[in-house]
């Protein structure tokens, strides 16, 4: 069974990217920003408390989202892709503990790498049609950069000892990428 976490900035296409696996290679797609998206769409109490936090720009609680990937694993028998998870040590400590407890071991982490004004730019185009409100907003997005790289880029560390991460290039084209990222998880994954 694949579990395999997509790992990057925000705008590096994640989202498009995770997308295509899950439907390429039979995965459940596990994204805790649709996630946390969903539960302020649907006003749940969750929802109420991370919705300031996402408007800022600011990363929501570890315990928030680890809390929702635990559900998620327990709802689904298929092997997973993570996109936006984890997203801090304590989160990718706390992935370990639970592929564990749920009999899954990670399969690979497969990290996808732009340049930041590269990022800038697909985030500013995602903003016309995307209705995001984190989108819209230069400093917020700034933000969301500088919290990916206090918090986040961390987690490449963390990764580089297990020796399950594999970088990509994701500054060209959707379809370039996609092959890239198909070529590492056939190589990694029999
Ligand atoms: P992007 O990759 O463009 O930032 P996401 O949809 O992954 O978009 O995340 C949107 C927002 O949701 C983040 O800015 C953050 O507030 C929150 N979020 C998503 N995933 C996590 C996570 N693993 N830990 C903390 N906050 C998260």
């Amino acid at each position: 069974m694949k579990n395999i976490v997509l790992f990057g900035a925000p705008g590096v296409g994640k989202g498009t990217h995770a997308l295509l696996l899950a439907e390429k290679y039979d995965l459940e797609h596990f994204s805790t920003g649709e996630m946390l998206r969903q539960e302020v769409a649907e006003g749940t109490p969750l929802g109420l408390r991370v919705k300031s936090l996402m408007d800022k720009g600011d990363l929501v609680g570890d315990d928030v989202v680890i809390g929702l990937i635990d559900k998620a694993l327990s709802a689904t028998t298929k092997g997973v892709i993570f996109d936006g998870f984890p997203r801090t040590v304590q989160q990718a400590q706390a992935l370990d503990f639970l592929l564990a407890q749920h009999r899954r071991r990670l399969s690979c982490v497969i990290s996808i790498d732009a340049p930041q004004e590269e990022l800038v730019r697909r985030i500013h185009e995602r903003a016309a049609i995307s209705n995001r409100s984190d989108d819209a907003n230069e400093d917020i997005i700034r933000h969301r950069l500088e919290e990916y790289d206090a918090k986040t880029r961390p987690v490449v560390d963390y990764y580089k000892v297990s020796g399950l991460l594999v970088s990509i290039d994701g500054s060209g084209q959707i379809n370039q990428t996609s092959m890239r990222l198909c070529e590492v998880v056939d190589r990694m994954i029999r």
